[in-house]
């Protein structure tokens, strides 16, 4: 098995490996070195011998894995990629039940009916009617039981066969054990707990599942598309690239494309939760699943399908109910723990007592380890599909932990903090330049972007009635404004900082600028063959229940809360006065930004970041987790964050908060269910007060005690 590398799944270019050479650090390392320009957001994982990358849209994983062959002498690998999405539900992970064929849900919800049919024959006979079942090894129970077992026993067999002492044989062992010594009532029960806990932890992965599933549904079957000024109604199916679709007042949009003529109102909520609808003309974007509320558009189609913005985000949502989190991961090592202890313990027993029936009894108390499993596993998944519901995807179970984990949060402004769209509030316009001028060459530089400042700029100069110009070159400086080309002529729209840089002089307005500062208002300046037309000034809208998100993480226990934003810092300064931030960090350009998420790492520990993903992916990707906020169908936001707000409401980051507490509470008070349970267990069997068969319904009672403390984390309502 060493030289070999298995494509565990693929999520658009995230992809998870496995392999042996995962498990050395040394390896993992050289990997982080060689393939440095080839992907990003790497993630390794040694106790799972796994890694998890984006690799760069112009890379292959082919490549990537030609390069890993060169560097380790990889012969070969295995693909996999219909495991791709497998939710570790209906295989107890540690007990490494894989899915060799998957067998569906349904017949396994069927067999497990028969068995409970059947195990409330026995429980009617023998309570009621007083008849005595018959427990031979060679009795009809004992034949169910070996049936029922057959998945387990083929898996036992193997790891046998490959000499390995996993939980399948520990299982299996105390299984036909107990069917070889009579005590086959026992053997029943705990092949019925097995499958019965197997099952329940399919169905609340599956349940996370459809609630993301149902997100992403558009119920639409067919589309009208325009051919020779006719619209003709076709299958959703058949629609290509080539179609130009048609869609009207109160319709769906079927697709991810771009406007090419007519206009509507646009419902976003879907991507971005703003309630109130967006205007939308040519060449401007719109996604699958938001509502045409007025208007007609014709779009031209540039996705379809899985390949669409919000299929492609729930995707990663549900890889990540397929990702171990840290702890899950914990959960296996405490159940290979367990392992260990149970044979010791029944051998102790057996040694010190010298009963056969207790040292047994110890056995199936300790054989089944899939509570403290389950315990994570479930509590885990059930958090993060209660997440999806409200609106907030996580992408993988370590983000999801380490939420509640961190010591900081920082806050980017503009965007994030503020609405999409700061108001336009001073014009100052140079001699012989008019409004509509300054607007004019402000709209042909910043009509493509999708800085707030830009969307503004974009929407008073359409209310002036102009039109933008698509024959231009713009190159977007983060943190700066923007650079543009025009007709041999250059356009900068941008703060004093790109001025400076270009070396245009705005002493004219020095007194103005200040002004605008101390009141707190964001200034960007225009100029044309670096001759300065004017200046806007900008107020931004803070959005409702920032304060008090601010205060409920403080309460919730985050210890520093910061702001990082890209504004001068008299403008960040009179913003942050109404909020008790901890401390501010002004004028930062994108790399500063980094940086400061590196500081702060090293200064007090876990970091999150939460931002709109316009100027500050760079850090986002720096964070331990990374919270995009209002960045409907920003392509790199998607890519960078770990955990998508679509509602973009203050008050979803502290449901987070709480949230993930609230899956780590869970998850302990579940590991105690589970342990104590079984040291009681233990300690009555080693006695001889516990008979194999109570040793079996205690496993019943912890299990379904685990299972029904997860499932509360799929109500709606958590509370800290
Ligand atoms: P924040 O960190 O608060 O989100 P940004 O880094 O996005 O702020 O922007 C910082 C400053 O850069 C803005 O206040 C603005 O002055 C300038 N700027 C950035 N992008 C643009 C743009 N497209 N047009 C004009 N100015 C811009
Ligand atoms: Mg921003």
């Amino acid at each position: 098995m060493m030289n070999e590398i298995v494509i565990k799944s693929i999520a658009g270019n995230r992809v998870r490996l496995k392999s042996d050479i995962f498990s050395k650090k040394s390896n993992l390392r050289l990997i982080e070195e060689d393939l440095e320009s080839l992907i990003y957001n790497l993630r390794t994982n040694i106790s799972c011998r796994s890694i998890v990358f984006n690799h760069k849209k112009e890379i292959t994983l082919d490549e990537i894995i030609q390069k890993l062959n060169k560097i380790f002498g990889i012969s070969y690998i295995i693909p996999q990629p219909q495991e791709t999405f497998s939710c570790s539900g209906g295989s107890c992970n540690s007990c490494n039940i894989k899915k060799h064929n998957p067998v569906s849900f349904r017949r396994k919800l069927i067999e497990f009916g028969a068995l409970s049919i059947y195990a409330a024959y026995l429980f009617v006979s023998e309570t009621f009617l007083g008849i005595a079942v018959a427990s031979t090894p060679f009795s009809l129970l004992a034949g169910v039981a070996l049936v029922a077992a057959i998945p387990l026993l083929k898996e036992s067999y193997e790891d046998i066969k490959n000499k390995k002492f996993t939980l399948q044989t520990f299982m299996g062992a105390t299984l036909v054990g107990a069917i070889f010594f009579g005590e086959v009532m026992a053997a029943f029960e705990i092949i019925y707990i097995l499958r019965g806990g197997m099952l329940l932890e399919e169905y609340i992965a599956n349940k996370s599942k459809d609630e993301i599933h149902r997100l992403v549904e558009l119920d639409i079957k067919k589309v009208f598309v325009a051919v020779d000024n006719y619209e003709v109604e076709i299958e959703l199916d058949q629609l290509t690239k080539e179609h130009i679709i048609v869609v009207r007042s109160g319709e769906k949009i079927p697709v991810d494309g771009i406007i090419i003529d007519g206009d509507g109102e646009i419902d976003e909520s879907l991507i971005n939760g703003r309630s109130e609808p967006e205007f939308k003309t040519k060449n401007d974007e719109v996604f699958a699943g938001t509502i045409c509320q007025r208007g007609r558009i014709y779009i031209k189609v540039s996705a379809i399908g899985n390949q669409t913005y919000i299929a492609r985000t729930m995707k990663e949502v549900e890889f990540a109910l397929a990702q171990k989190s840290p702890s899950v991961l914990e959960a296996d090592i405490l159940a290979n723990k367990l392992l260990k202890l149970g044979t010791f313990l029944t051998i102790g027993t057996f040694a010190l007592t010298g009963s056969l029936l207790s040292a047994f009894s110890v056995m199936i108390v300790m054989s089944c380890p899939c509570a403290t499993i389950l315990a994570a596993s479930t509590a885990i998944s059930a958090g993060i599909a209660n997440g999806a519901k409200n609106g907030i995807l996580i992408k993988g179970g370590e983000a999801f932990e380490n939420v509640s984990k961190a010591e900081v949060f920082c806050f980017d402004k503009t965007g994030t903090l503020t609405t999409g769209k700061p108001l336009v509030t001073d014009i100052i316009l140079s001699d012989g330049v008019s409004k509509e001028v300054l607007f004019d060459y402000a709209l042909i530089a910043e009509h493509r972007n999708s800085h707030p400042i830009a969307k503004s700029i974009t929407s008073y100069a359409k209310n002036l009635g102009l039109n933008a110009n698509d024959d231009t070159i713009s190159t977007v400086i983060p943190g700066f404004g923007v650079k543009t080309k025009y007709q041999n002529h250059f356009i900068s729209v941008g703060n004093l900082k790109l001025m400076n840089e270009e070396e245009i002089d705005i002493s004219t307005y020095e007194n103005e600028y200040k002004t605008f500062l101390e009141d707190g208002k964001t200034v960007v300046f225009i100029a044309y063959d670096k001759k300065l037309l004017g200046l806007i000034s900008f107020v931004h809208e803070v959005r409702d229940g920032t304060l008090e998100m601010i205060k409920a993480l403080k309460l919730g226990g985050v210890k520093h809360i910061a702001l990082i934003t890209g504004d001068e810092t008299k403008v960040a300064n009179s913003f942050a006065k109404a909020f008790p931030f901890d401390s501010i960090y002004s004028n930062q350009t994108p790399q500063d930004k980094a940086n400061t998420i590196e500081t702060l790492k090293q200064r007090y520990g876990k970091v999150v970041m939460v931002g709109d993903g316009v100027n500050d992916t760079y850090a986002m990707s720096k964070a331990d987790v990374a919270i995009s906020f209002a960045s409907g169908g920003s392509e790199v936001a998607i890519a960078v964050s770990d955990i998508a707000i679509t509602h973009s409401h203050p008050d979803d980051v502290v449901y987070l908060h709480t949230l993930s507490q609230k899956a780590l509470k869970v998850v302990n008070q579940n590991y105690y269910i589970g342990t104590s349970t079984n040291l009681a267990g233990v300690l009555f069997s080693a006695l001889g007060k516990l008979s194999p068969v109570g040793a079996g319904l205690i496993h019943i009672g912890h299990t379904v005690g685990i299972m029904a403390n997860s499932a509360r984390l799929l109500r709606n309502d958590i509370k800290s």
